[in-house]
């Protein structure tokens, strides 16, 4: 028996990188998982990967009725959501003179809209179940700020926040509601990270590696399980010791 067996699970962001391994991981651990990214295709690539059951669906998490779509579907498919990963992510940095009126919305839409779009589908349908698990993957600069990340660290600042707002909502219910906040995390979102910048960050992680996407699949793994269910409203951060 594994602990998700015969649970339904929604990884957000799951074609790639960290989401793609979170997926994996949650369908190892015996749940059925619905992927989502905008591109169905790609999204289709991490569905072909799991041990169990599960399927890819396109979804782009800023528009709220297309999350509307998405809830329903995975239930009609698989049954009811037991776990959601508010995993989708994007960066458009600059430095705040420069940072343009799109680059600030598109990140925010994503990033903090998208999980109370898809927060919000799935909610319901958890709290009339009373049971579930939200996890929300923010990052350790919506704690530290970054510059020229202003409008990525205000998103997920933000989603901080949401995650304790919406744990004290739904506690009552019996649904989990925490966050991830990873560091430095080797995937297409860093890939393009200038040598300089990444000896620097190097330099301030006491494990004395870069984070892999499995890394943060571990810990949400432990949130979604039966060893979590004391845990609610709290921010895991998943970052080698870079902040403490
Ligand atoms: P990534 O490799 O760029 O993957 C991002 C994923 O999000 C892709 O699957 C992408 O698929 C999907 N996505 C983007 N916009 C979307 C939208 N509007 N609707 C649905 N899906 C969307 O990024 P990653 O490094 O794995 O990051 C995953 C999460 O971890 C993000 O929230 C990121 O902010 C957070 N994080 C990453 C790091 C790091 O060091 N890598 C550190 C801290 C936090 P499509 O393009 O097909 O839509």
């Amino acid at each position: 028996m594994r602990e998700l067996d015969s649970q339904v699970a929604v990884v957000t962001g799951g074609s790639r990188g960290i989401g793609r391994a979170i997926a994996l991981e949650l369908g190892r651990a015996g749940a059925a998982v619905a992927v989502v990214a905008r591109s169905e295709d790609r999204a289709r690539e991490t569905a072909d990967l799991l041990e169990g059951p599960g399927f890819a669906l396109a979804c782009d998490v800023a528009d709220p009725d297309e999350c509307k779509d998405l809830a329903a579907a995975v239930t009609e498919r698989l049954g009811p959501i037991d776990v959601l990963v508010n995993n989708a992510g994007i960066t458009r940095d600059n430095i705040l003179v420069r940072l343009k009126d799109e680059d600030w919305d598109a990140v925010l839409e994503t990033n903090l809209r998208g999980a109370f779009n898809t927060t919000r589908a799935v909610a319901r349908g958890m709290m009339k179940r009373r049971s579930g698990r939200i996890i929300n993957i923010a990052s350790v600069v919506g704690l530290t700020g970054n510059r020229g990340q202003a409008n990525y660290a205000a998103s997920k600042a933000g989603l901080i926040g949401f995650t304790k707002s919406v744990a004290q909502e739904l506690a009552a219910r019996g649904v989990l509601v925490n966050a991830v906040a990873p560091g430095f995390i080797e995937t297409d979102m860093t890939a393009d990270l200038p040598e300089e910048a990444r000896d620097a960050l190097f330099e301030r992680i006491p494990l004395g590696r870069f984070g892999t996407s499995q890394d943060i699949a571990g810990a949400v793994r432990f949130l979604t399980g039966p060893a979590a269910a004391y845990i609610t409203g709290q921010v895991l951060v998943v970052d080698g010791g870079m902040v403490m």
